[in-house]
Order: C-alpha cells, then structure tokens, then sequence
C-alpha cells in the first residue's frame, strides 16, 4: 500500500478526455468540449435522481463490507434505509479502523475494493495527518472531472491550447494529460528546492509559451515568486551559461535538463533586468507577458493572499476551477472568471453522495445517535443557507463530515451552486496548515512552563496569520503578568517560547516550516500591561456585550491590528527550526 499526495488537487488539464482514457497531449477539441458540457448538463439537470443511484451503487458496491454489516444495513440500497442505520462521523470515529488498514488488515473493512494507496489530508487528528483509503477505481473518477474543467474555462478566456501553464506542482501524480512546463522530473522530485528550482527554470525557458500562471492554492504560487526572488542570480547563471547549477543532484533532473537547456545570454539578460530592480511590481506579466490567468485556489483561507497576488499579477483574473479533498472531488465552479468574492461551487452528483447538516454559527448543532441529525440531500438545500458537507463516498467513507461550512448561492439547473464559507474550527492557516483554538492553547500552555522560573504567566492572547511577509507566518500577542518586575523573563527565553510553540503545534505546520519553507518562524509580540482591556473597551464601543465578550482568539480587523500593534513592547522570532520528520510515510509504506 502507498501513501499519496496530501492533497490529489491537480490543476485544470488543457485537454482531458471524458473518459480515462489516455489521450494524446492535444488540443481540447471541440467533440470533447461539446460532450463535457453536454455531461454538466445531463448530471445537474438530473441532480436528485443522480444522487439516488451513487448511494444505490456505492451500497451495492461496499454492501459485504464489514462497516456496513456493523450497522446492519443488510444489503439495502436506498436513502430511507441507509439515512436511519449508518451514524454521521468524523475522522476521529473511523480512525481505529483506518489504522487497522494502516497496519496490513486486508479485509473488506470499508471497501469492497482493496485500498491502494492512503491519501494524507492536511486536516489532521491529534497532530497527525489524516489518511484517506483510495481505491484505484476513484482516479477514474476524479479524472472525469479534470476532464470538465478545460471545457468550461474555453468558455471564457480562448485559444489555451496554443500554450502551455506554467504550474508549480509537487509531490503530486504527474497527470499525463497536461501540458506543463515542468517536466515530471521535477515535479515527482521530493526535495523542495531542487524541484521549484528545476520548474522555475523551465518557466523561465519557456516563458513566452506559457499563458497562465498556477498552482494548487495561491500560497504555492507566492511561494514560488519568492523562490524567484531568492535565486533569480543562479537561474540566470544556468540560462546564461547552460549548464545546469551543481545545487541539482537529482540524477533524473539532470538528465532531462541537459536536453532542454541551451545557452541563451539573451534571455538571461533579460530575467536579470527584470528581477534586479527593487520592485516586483507585476512581475509575473513582465516575465511571462502572454499569461491570461492565474490558475489558483483563493477562495477560504486563501482569500488572504489576494493583494498579493494583485500586485506581483497587475490584477490578472484568479481563476478558482475546482472544490475538492482527499476524501472526494466535490465539484467545479461553472464561472471560472468570477471575482473571487463571487465564486461558487456546483456540486456534481456524480461524484458521491452529499447530504448537508444546516449550520448556524449562534446554535451549533449536536449530533447523537438516538435523535438522528436532520441532514439535507444535495437537490433540496435553500439559497442562502449554510450547511455543512457530510460525504458517502465510492473509497467506504459512510456519512463522514468534511469539516467545511458552505453557502447555497443559487442553482445550476437542479444542482446547487455553493460558496465556500470556511473550515470549522480553523483559526491560524498560511498554507495547508490548520491551527484551531484548541492547539494554539496548547500552544501557549507549553510555552508557558518556559516562562515559571521568571514568575511570569500569559494572562490573555490572540493571533494573526501575517501573510504580508512571504512565507507567512503565525503572530502571537502576548500579555504577561510578571510577578517578580525586576527579573523579567530574558529574551532568549522569549525566543525559545516561539520554539516551544512550534514544537506544539501538528505535523502539517511543522512540515511547512522544516520541509516545505512554506511557513516563516513563529513570532510572539509582548504587548503593554492593560492592552487585552482597551481591546475590549473597544469591542464594548462597537456594541458588544460585556457579558458575551471574549477574547478572540484571532484577530484580523485593520483597526484591532493597529491597536495591538501600537501598544507592542517586545518582539520575538522563533530561533530554529521545529521538530519534523515525515515518520508516518517511512514507517507506513509497504
Ligand atoms: P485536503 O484534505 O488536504 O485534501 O484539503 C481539502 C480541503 O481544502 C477542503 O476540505 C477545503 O477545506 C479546502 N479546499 C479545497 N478546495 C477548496 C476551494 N476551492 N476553496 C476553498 N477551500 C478549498
């Protein structure tokens, strides 16, 4: 069994067949446009009737599976049946027997289907990565969706297959349907730097054929245009020279490399004026002038990063194709152009089997076994609602809740349309790290211990993901009591308090920091004795209730920022790097 991607988004293909069936890197034809478009329409229009029979087959499917037996649905296919036998659940609830396939257990546990691969979700449980059972059926699947997305955006933005896309993939399935830039090489390359080096290079070789810009979430991308920043000399030196830097080991990139570059002093030249000047303004349209759009993820947590990406893009469109997990590809959003703000998300009934739990932030809902949850079938949420997404998916998982709240914004055909609201219970989130309020108070607690010796305590905190520097990274405010004035806790002890917070913080955020540089070191700021109260006086000013206030516990609001910000009496940076080793996957392959 293997252990895949973290997250099997891949970018939108320039040509992908309906089928699976391998094709020919080549243009996205009218035929296959035509049938693609024709597919939407068929699954929308017939949205409950297309629910009804995945539940029929996945049932029928995984009916001898020791799950459904333990549930006792005895074979039954239909929703009344399944709906008041199989309990809604999380990943914490399937986590013993998802374990029990971690450690070898061949029998039909959720699936009929023998697992091949576990996906590893960014979400995590008790710090670990979450692991997703695949089976090899789903791919088909999954690409069948791929395969919706160039049709739709031909619609909008033409001629994309007279190029190529420059997208900074890694550690993903090289889709053979794709024409990239980067070559597998480099995006199969599990060292970091060696593979955005290597599809730096090729983007830069290539830059006037490439005509949009991506990848998977828009931390990546800005991820890749600080790479830029970072080794635009040694780039240079190796287009200038042709000769390939010696910081590439990887036998397999040389290779491929030494087939591709040429020296071209000229076009060295050129990338050194652009990149050597102070500012970065647009310089994604100045290095690669034909690109229509960014193709990134910015919607949720990534929202974040839009002015930045405005900035180094001169406001090219952001096109925000697809909503998907490890779990499951959920859907496509049919108006890939929209501004950010307004993208919406159809979910194609072909793809699982969705109900949704309504969710109102002021009365969460509880879920026991003995009254069953009211859950709402995809053709029968309301405009305007917020639910949130529980799948029945192909792979075995039964009622699982994703952890996502959505918004119903309209319908395409019977198939609503949503808005993607946010992950519950995400506080802190750079990259595809997710903090919640829970872990960054563990956080604080282990901290803390460092801070006894000076008889010093935090008495309240809050947070902020500064995304204004690149990697961004988590703001800790800190006020402290300090029982002993004369001895106050030394700034190394302040900087290890960073450290220890790190140490405490799941794997997926100590991976970005240690293997993936897609995170900055923590820091914490010490605020002014009173400054938690002024907070609050001011919450108080805009109408909050003394009884109801509570700190939050991360802030974003430009005028909270400032106040905190302007009552700041120490800074403190995490000095080392976290403790981080990709265990799981060593110790799990077999
Ligand atoms: P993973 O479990 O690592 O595959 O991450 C999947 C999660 O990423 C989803 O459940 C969402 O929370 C988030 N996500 C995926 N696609 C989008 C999207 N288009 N917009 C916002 N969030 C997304």
């Amino acid at each position: 069994m293997a252990y895949g991607s973290e997250l099997l988004l891949s970018p939108s293909p320039i040509e992908k067949p309906i089928a699976a069936a391998p094709a020919p890197a080549a243009a996205c034809d009218d035929e296959k446009s035509t049938k693609a478009l024709q597919f939407i329409e068929e699954v929308t229009k017939n949205t409950d009737s297309v629910q009804e029979k995945v539940l029929e087959e996945i049932l029928r499917q995984n009916a001898d599976t020791e799950y459904l037996k333990r549930f006792g649905l005895n074979g039954s296919t239909d929703r009344h049946t399944f709906k008041s036998k199989i309990p809604v659940v999380t990943y914490e609830d399937l986590q013993p027997d998802i374990q029990r396939i971690a450690n070898g257990d061949r029998s039909p546990i959720f699936c009929s289907y023998p697992i091949s691969e576990f996906l590893t979700s960014s979400g995590t449980s008790a710090g670990e990565r979450k692991l997703m059972p695949f089976i090899h059926q789903e791919l088909d699947r999954r690409q069948l969706l791929y395969s919706l997305l160039m049709p739709v955006m031909n619609q909008y933005v033409p001629d994309l297959d007279k190029g190529k896309a420059l997208h900074f993939l890694f550690n993903r399935p090289f889709d053979p349907y794709n024409v990239y830039t980067s070559p597998n090489e480099a995006i199969l390359c599990p060292d970091s730097f060696q593979s955005m080096y290597t599809q730096m290079l090729c983007g830069l070789i290539m830059r006037l054929q490439v005509l949009r810009v991506g990848a998977v979430f828009a931390s990546g991308l800005l991820r890749a245009i600080r790479f830029l920043q970072l080794n635009w000399q040694d780039l240079c030196n190796d287009i200038s020279t042709g000769t390939l830097s010696p910081k590439i080991t990887d036998p397999s990139i040389r290779e491929c490399m030494a087939k591709l570059l040429k020296p071209d002093p000229e076009l060295a030249d050129f990338i050194i004026s652009e990149c050597s000047g102070e500012n970065w303004d647009r310089i994604i349209t100045r290095i690669w002038p034909n690109t229509k759009y960014l193709d990134v993820i910015v919607t949720g947590a990534m929202a974040q990063y839009i002015p930045t990406l405005d900035y180094y893009s001169g406001g090219l469109p952001k096109a925000c194709t697809m909503y998907g997990s490890s779990e499951c590809y959920f859907g496509l959003n049919l108006r890939p152009i929209s501004d950010p703000s307004e993208v919406s998300y159809t979910i194609m009934p072909n793809m699982g089997y969705f109900e949704f739990i309504p969710h109102d932030d002021s009365s969460p809902l509880t879920l026991s076994r003995d009254s069953p949850p009211p859950l709402v079938d995809l053709a029968d949420v309301e405009v305007g609602k917020h639910y949130e997404l529980v799948i029945t998916t192909y792979c075995g998982l039964n009622r699982y809740r994703v952890g996502d709240i959505l918004q119903v914004t309209g319908f395409h055909n019977a198939a609503p349309e949503f808005r993607f609201v946010r992950r519950k219970n995400v506080l802190l989130s750079i990259d595809s790290d997710k903090t919640d309020e829970s872990e960054l108070q563990r956080g604080i607690e282990n901290a803390s211990v460092l801070l006894k010796e000076f008889n010093t305590t935090v008495v309240e905190y809050t947070s902020y993901a500064d995304t204004k520097s690149i990697p961004g990274h988590y703001v800790i405010y800190w006020e402290l009591m300090m029982k002993n004035a004369s001895c106050p806790p030394t700034n190394e002890v302040l900087n290890q308090c960073c450290l220890a917070m790190e140490e405490s913080l799941n794997s997926v955020y100590r991976q970005g920091r240690v293997a993936d540089n897609s995170i900055g070191p923590l820091e914490i700021r010490v605020v002014k004795n009173g400054t938690f109260e002024e907070l609050m006086d001011y919450a108080i000013s805009r109408g909050a209730s003394i009884n109801q206030y509570k700190v939050p516990r991360c802030v974003s609001f430009t005028p909270i920022m400032e106040l905190l910000d302007s009552r700041v009496v120490s800074v403190h940076f995490s000095p080392a790097a976290p403790h981080w080793t990709p265990e799981r996957r060593a110790s799990a392959m077999q």
